[in-house]
C-alpha cells in the first residue's frame, strides 16, 4: 500500500469520492475529470502497480465482472450507446480500469480522447452517481443500498 496513492485513499475512505459500487475486492467511483459524463474508475482494494500485477487472476476477472454491471447501468440509466472498458497506464500507479460511457455513436472515435478531461459540476456528479449506484456486498453485508447525494468516504 502506498500512502500517497489517491486510489488507496479513496478505497479506504480517507478521500471522498462519488462512489457507485463497492465490495470486498474493489470500489467503483466517478472520475472527477471525466472524458465523458459518467466516466467511472473501478479500483482494486489491493495496491499494486497495475491490473496485470494483481496477485490473483480472480481479482482481475472480478474487475471485468463489475465493469459489465457498470456498463449495463450506463446503457440503461445514462443512455450510453456504447461503453469502453480499458486499462491505461498513467500517473496513478494502482490497479484500476476505466469504464467510459459513449454517446452520439455516429460522431465517436473507437477509443475516447483520454487527454480531453474536464471537471463536471457537483450537481451533475451527484445526479450521475445516483443513476449509476449499484449494490454490492462487503464483508457479507450489503452496501450502497441507499443512494447517496454527496461524495462518501
Ligand atoms: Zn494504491
Amino acid at each position: 500500500m502506498s500512502k500517497k496513492c489517491i486510489f488507496c485513499q479513496i478505497v479506504k475512505g480517507e478521500t471522498k469520492a462519488w462512489k457507485i459500487y463497492e465490495d470486498d475486492l474493489c470500489v467503483a467511483f466517478l472520475d472527477v475529470f471525466p472524458v465523458t459524463e459518467g466516466h467511472v474508475i473501478i479500483a482494486t482494494r489491493e495496491h499494486v502497480e497495475d491490473v496485470f500485477s494483481l496477485k490473483e487472476e480472480k481479482t482481475y476477472m472480478h474487475l471485468m465482472k463489475v465493469a459489465r454491471k457498470v456498463a449495463l447501468a450506463m446503457k440503461q440509466h445514462l443512455g450510453a450507446e456504447f461503453v469502453n472498458i480499458m486499462t491505461a497506464s498513467g500517473v496513478i500507479k494502482h490497479a484500476f480500469i476505466h469504464v467510459v460511457p459513449r454517446y452520439d455513436y455516429d460522431l465517436m472515435e473507437a477509443v475516447p480522447d483520454m487527454e480531453n478531461k474536464r471537471a463536471v459540476d457537483e450537481d451533475t456528479m451527484a445526479d450521475l452517481a445516483k443513476k449509476l449506484k449499484l449494490s454490492g456486498t462487503k464483508g457479507g453485508k450489503k452496501v450502497a443500498e441507499s443512494r447517496s447525494e454527496r461524495p462518501t468516504g
